[in-house]
């Protein structure tokens, strides 16, 4: 097991993205994996090809340091859960409290199948975007949730595993200045042309902060960190 190696939890969207320059900045060998689970819209899944390639030529020194791709069928995961990421209809709160487009027990299967994957590949170090400051009302994002599947996963595996989340207590517009120190102004531009967090998968939409709707929640936090990011660099 390598102590400089991990794995990311990629999706091809603007959080997985920063996570993944985090972990080429720190790590030796650096991984990736992706959950094919039925999503409503295929434009994420179709973006981690292009992105991992914008990431290779971005920096050398990156270039060497990314490995292998892993993408993981959890169309089960569709089949059994209703939530309006892999149904046809929009996002609302419901009487729980919780958007629809909470998949049950979603992070829990990543976080285990990436486990299984990690363990496999050798790799130490797994790193997810779960965030608990911007409000998405997902339990399964919780700094508490994350620490109990890290000691879940090493009691069930006789492991030592470190999950990472470099994103759990910065907003929107931290990430998007996190990117900036980590690849420069290369690798905001990377993420604006390149990245997709759209929940309605609209490429055909380019704002200052990238492509979708832009009316979505997903495209609004993005345009709000990014307008908040852009008005802290002026100062
Ligand atoms: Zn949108």
């Amino acid at each position: 097991m390598s102590d400089t190696k991990a794995l990311v939890l990629f999706s091809g969207g603007q959080d997985s993205t920063t996570c993944l320059a985090w972990a080429l900045d720190r790590f030796d060998e650096v991984e990736t994996i992706g959950f094919d689970y039925g999503q409503r819209h295929r434009v994420e899944m179709s973006c981690r090809e292009p992105v991992r390639e914008a990431v290779r030529a971005l920096n050398p020194a990156w270039a060497k340091k990314l490995g292998e791709d892993h993408v993981v069928d959890l169309s089960v995961l569709g089949a059994i859960s209703e939530s309006s990421l892999t149904r046809e209809t929009e996002i609302a709160m419901t009487s729980s409290g919780l958007p629809n487009s909470f998949v049950p027990g979603r992070n829990i299967a990543f976080l285990t199948f990436a486990a299984m994957v990690g363990y496999r590949r050798g790799a130490r170090h797994i790193v997810g975007g779960m965030c608990e400051t911007d409000f998405s009302g997902y339990p399964d994002c919780r700094h508490e949730f994350v620490q109990s599947m890290e000691q879940t996963l090493n009691i069930g595996m006789a492991h030592n595993f470190v999950l990472h989340t470099p994103l759990m207590w910065i907003d929107k517009a931290d990430t998007w200045a996190l990117a900036q120190s980590l690849g420069g102004e290369a690798l905001v531009r990377l993420i604006i042309e390149d990245t997709h967090t759209c929940y309605h998968g609209d490429r055909t939409h380019r704002h200052d902060w990238g492509y979708g709707c832009g009316t979505c929640p997903s495209c609004a936090l993005r345009a709000q960190g990014y307008r908040k990011f852009k008005e802290a660099a002026a100062f």
